[in-house]
């Protein structure tokens, strides 16, 4: 029988558990709300404890930026005291597994890049825009985590243009500051007057939309020509918008491409919510053995 990965899944509201099997088939799935940073760890264990017996090996994905130890480096404010965790010691010890952590954009993008709409591609260039912008560059079904925990944090790359928008991380005009379903809401905002949610701006096919996926798509572009993907992937909440985002994204990713990146399509994502589940099992089942 095929080795089960018990993954994990700790978001900003939420935390999932379940089975994961090499082919990314989910079972045994349930969720619980996140408390506190230093109540995560109880709730973890609680959550998906009674599954431990039937793993291999855990795979946790997590939000905040995980240091190559398994450790929480550091994590906005959506989950208080969570900074400075020791995850992958606390699971160890409390789930009796060996246990693999990760950034749950990275894990997102494992299962994009190994059974959703990368599948087959070699190198995968995985963006989430939602609240926030973050991404992953996906090799062989392997993620780049980068000597720190931060690679494909392509949120924080700067985007063409000097408006002096701030970024939620500080820097100024990062193309998080600009294309994030947020910061789309802002900008139509203070063009119209009117507070609108992002999937009315969406229907009402605003320039806002064309203006910040234009800009997206430049930096996609940027990102594309550092790393040659086959494939990009465009997952996360402002990616539902369809073709209102994807046409100008295209048009200014083309317009910036070197001539071999151009060629790579850009993709919804397949995966739904349970992208970051799956793949945190599927990337502690590629470690089975050395983690
Ligand atoms: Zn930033």
């Amino acid at each position: 029988m095929s080795p089960l990965a018990l993954a994990v899944d700790i978001g900003g509201t939420k935390i999932a558990a379940g089975l994961v099997a090499p082919d990314g088939t989910l079972t045994e799935h349930r969720r619980t709300a996140t408390p506190d940073g230093p109540s995560i760890v109880r709730a973890v264990t609680e959550l998906a404890g009674p599954l431990a017996a039937r793993a291999a090996i855990c795979g946790i994905g997590t939000a905040g930026t995980v240091d190559p130890r398994g450790r929480i480096a550091s994590a906005n404010d959506l989950i208080r005291g969570w900074a400075g965790t020791d995850v992958k010691g606390a699971a160890e010890r409390a789930l009796r597994l060996p246990a693999v952590v990760l950034n749950d954009c990275h894990a997102a993008g494992v299962a994009e890049a190994r059974i959703g709409a990368a599948r087959g591609a070699r190198t995968a260039l995985v963006v989430a825009v939602g609240t926030g912008i973050g991404g992953a560059v996906c090799v062989s079904g392997r993620v780049l985590t980068g000597a720190t925990g931060s690679a494909g944090a392509l949120g924080h790359l700067p985007a063409p243009t000097a408006a002096g928008v701030r970024c939620p991380c500080g820097g100024l005009d990062h193309i998080e500051a600009h294309a994030s379903g947020p910061a789309i809401e802002r900008a139509y905002l203070a063009a119209t007057g009117r507070a609108l949610p992002l999937a009315e701006i969406g229907r009402l096919g605003s320039p806002v939309i064309t203006g910040a996926a234009t800009l997206l798509g430049r930096v996609l572009a940027g990102a594309a020509n550092l790393v040659d993907p086959d494939a990009i992937v465009v997952a996360g909440g402002v990616s539902m918008l369809g073709r209102a985002l994807f046409e100008p994204l295209r048009a200014a990713y083309l317009a910036e491409a070197l001539p071999g990146p151009s060629a790579a399509p850009l993709l919804p994502a397949a995966l739904g919510a349970d992208a970051g589940l799956v793949g945190a099992g599927l990337h502690a089942l590629s470690h089975l053995g050395d983690a």
